[in-house]
Order: structure tokens, then C-alpha cells, then sequence
């Protein structure tokens, strides 16, 4: 989820400058860093692909999360020992009328082929990857892998078709809505105006389950509403992702799992990657007073898209503002690790992994960015668990669930859709 981009942006700000919220420091050992390197590290939903068109972000500078709100680009990557991930064509829900739908399709196929330039750029540093044994392949030779994902089925309501186009192109990923309902299925509903409890997917939405189970791709719940889950695990003859979510245990979010859920996706053999977006963490205390001041900066700047440099740093500064007044409280890396560690208790290691949300609205005060990523590490060794489940969370178990959502896929479709 993007749109809290400039939000997060700006909490470290003012934790930096209040002390506020700050957790204990974790301490990153060299036995975390090598265990880390001897893993393959995969984020399933970076949301950076919305800064390829950008005026004047290039994947390939080192910018800082200070500076520009950026979590995501190439030197960060390798410092933090990130390996790459599903890089998402996310589209903001619209209206269901024939020009939203249009302007959708539009949109979508526009940033599908920002990705594919993206790698294409960048030979040297990143290749599109569409099989499991692509993450470890592309790692020995020294690259970042690009799997392609996408969040909000938006771009195929006017043609469901497509679906086979984009698979063709390599997505591999798909979520069916983001935070208000759609023609595919109802919403977690965290959109203002957003009511859940309709039918939860839609004729449509099962047969575009049936369509990713065919092609291999695999379904991703985040955003969805709790009857989609259930309704997905029904339909679906593969195993399912939550990309980026939480524990409801932890914080009663709509956007989180609860536990009963949790251990129904891992009976089922799912895997869900935990989110690092302060809002589902904890509760903020943010109020529909501080929403619509907030709302009236990002209008103020034209909306929170495509903004250059100088006018997200203003509007950095804004809300920084903003949250002072509010009292707005910042979710830590503690909260994140909260969340992380219920999961892995209730899942199980085998069915748990990493979707911060970098670049959609991730991010909390000690875990500003992808350069962060180490504490994680060792947060995992210092809370017992062993070198072999460490490397499972920080990807083996997504490269896993590609293979078995694949090898279940049907081959006729593969290759009809490939011609
Ligand atoms: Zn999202």
C-alpha cells in the first residue's frame, strides 16, 4: 500500500528529532551477517516500481530515507543483503465505470512496462526472474532478482483476459483488491467509506482464481476481506500468500490475520509475509481529524504521486508537523518484531516471511529501510530460532510456495499462454 508513503517518510523524522518510540538497538553479529548471505532474501510486495517514473529517481543512486522517503534502490539492496523480491504493479482502486476500468488497464500495463525497462537498464544488477530456482540462480550471479507481482485486479476488470498477457510478461503474483471493493472481491475495507460483509468474492473474482491456478500465479490475500480468505482457501488448488500483512492477535487491524486464519493458511500450506506499516502495527491514535488535515496536505501538493524531490521533502516537513500536533504515535522495530515472532509461533517458521511494504507505506523507527534489514537476522537468532528456519523466513519459504504453486499449475494453460 503506497499511499501512506509520505506518512512513514516522515516518522522517523520525528522520532529522530523527539526520541519518541524508540526500541532497544539491536547489534547485527557477524554470524547473522553470514548466515544472512548464506540465505536467499526475498521482500514479496516492494513497492518501488511507483518511483520508476519519478523525475530524477534512478534505481541505481544510493538515496536515503532522510532525504526523499525512499526505502528501495540498488546500493541499499546490497547492503541490507536484500536479493530481491515481487516487484508490484499496484493500481489505487477507481471507479468500476467503463472509463475507470479503462484508465486502469492503462495504467497497469504502463507500470508493468516501467519493471520490465527497469531490468532491462540495469543487465548488470537485475534480472527478471519467473521460476523458484530463478532467486538462487540470479543471487550466485551477483544480481538482484525482479519477480513481477500484482496488487489490486483493477487492471483486468475490463479485460480479464489479459491475465494470460500478463503472464506472459512474468507475473507470477496476484492480489484481487486493495482498500475498497471492486468487481473481484470485497476489501478488508480500510479506505475511507469502505463497509465490508458483502458477498466476499464475486462471480468474477472465482474465475480469476481459477485463471492463476491454471497459469501458476500465485493468489496474494492482503487487502482482502476475512470472507475472501476463507473463500480462497475453498476455491484455490494451490497454496495462497498474505504478500504484506499482520497478526490481528497482536492489533485488532482489518488489514491483519487472526489466528484461527493463520493456522488454516498453513494447513493449507500458505506462507504470509509480515508487513512493516506502523498503522496495522499499533495503534497511532491517528483520528478522522488528523486523516482529512493529512488528506488536505497531500491535496495541497497535487496528490501524493510523482511528486519531484523539493515537494516531498515540504511535504515530509508538513506532516512531520502534523503528527506533533496529533500527538501521532510511531510504531518501532520492537512492534514490527512483535508481530513477526506471534506469527512464526502461530504459522509456523515453515509459513512465514518478509513483505515490509518498502516503498508503499513500510517502515517503522529502527526499520526505516532495506539497509535495515540485518536486525532481523539477528532478531530471529536472539529469539532462538535456528540457522536453517532463519533462511527459511527470509525466503526459502517463498521460493517453496513459487515451486509448489507452479508444479500445480496446468500445463496446457502455461503453454497457451505463452504462445
Ligand atoms: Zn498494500
Amino acid at each position: 500500500m503506497k499511499r501512506k508513503f509520505l506518512a512513514a517518510a516522515l516518522a522517523a523524522c520525528v522520532v529522530g528529532v523527539s526520541g519518541q518510540g524508540l526500541a532497544k538497538d539491536v547489534v547485527v553479529s557477524e554470524k547473522a551477517r553470514a548466515l544472512q548471505a548464506s540465505a536467499i532474501n526475498l521482500d514479496t510486495h516492494l513497492d518501488t516500481p511507483a518511483l520508476f517514473g519519478q523525475p530524477g529517481w534512478k534505481i541505481t543512486d544510493r538515496h536515503s530515507f532522510q532525504g526523499d522517503g525512499s526505502q528501495i534502490d540498488y546500493p541499499r539492496m546490497v547492503e541490507g543483503g536484500l536479493d530481491g523480491g515481487f516487484w508490484v504493479v499496484y493500481t489505487g482502486q477507481g471507479p468500476l465505470d467503463q472509463m475507470g476500468k479503462l484508465k486502469a488497464r492503462d495504467f497497469g500495463l504502463k507500470r508493468l512496462g516501467e519493471i520490465r525497462e527497469m531490468v532491462a537498464a540495469n543487465p548488470d544488477k537485475f534480472e527478471l526472474a519467473t521460476v523458484a530456482g530463478d532467486a538462487a540462480r540470479i543471487k550466485a550471479e551477483g544480481k538482484k532478482s525482479v519477480y513481477i507481482s500484482m496488487e489490486n485486479a483493477y487492471p483486468l476488470s475490463h479485460d480479464p483476459t489479459l491475465l494470460s498477457y500478463y503472464y506472459k510478461a512474468g507475473l507470477r503474483m496476484l492480489s484481487l483488491v486493495h482498500g475498497s471493493h471492486n468487481d473481484f472481491a470485497d476489501s478488508a475495507g480500510t479506505a475511507p467509506g469502505a463497509v465490508t460483509a458483502r458477498e466476499g468474492l464475486t462471480e468474477k473474482g472465482r474465475q480469476m482464481i481459477i485463471e492463476a491456478n491454471k497459469l501458476g500465479i500465485i493468489l496474494d490475500h492482503s487487502h482482502a476481506s476475512p470472507a475472501v480468505f476463507d473463500q480462497m482457501i475453498a476455491l484455490s488448488k494451490a497454496p495462497i500468500i498474505l504478500s504484506h500483512s499482520g497478526a490481528w492477535d497482536v492489533y485488532p487491524h482489518p488489514r491483519n490475520l487472526d489466528d484461527k486464519r493463520l493456522k488454516v493458511l498453513a494447513a493449507h500450506g500458505g506462507v504470509i509475509q509480515v508487513n512493516s506499516l506502523g498503522g496495522y502495527l499499533i495503534d497511532t491514535g491517528a483520528t478522522p481529524e488528523y486523516r482529512a488535515e493529512l488528506g488536505k496536505i497531500y491535496q495541497s501538493f497535487g496528490g501524493r504521486r510523482g511528486l519531484d524531490a523539493d515537494a516531498r521533502k515540504q511535504a515530509m516537513a508538513q506532516i512531520a508537523a502534523l503528527d506533533a500536533k496529533y500527538k501521532i504515535k510511531k510504531a518501532n522495530f520492537d512492534d514490527y518484531m512483535r508481530h513477526l515472532l506471534h506469527i512464526i509461533k502461530v504459522a509456523g517458521w515453515e509459513h512465514v516471511g518478509l513483505g515490509a511494504d518498502w516503498d508503499g507505506g513500510g517502515g517503522v523507527a529502527g526499520y526505516e529501510d532495506i539497509t535495515a534489514l540485518p536486525k532481523v537476522v539477528q532478531a530471529l537468532l536472539d529469539a532462538g530460532y535456528k540457522d536453517e528456519q532463519v533462511r527459511a523466513i527470509l525466503g526459502g519459504n517463498t521460493v517453496r510456495l513459487i515451486e509448489q504453486v507452479q508444479s500445480l499449475a496446468d500445463p496446457a494453460a502455461v503453454k497457451a499462454a505463452l504462445e
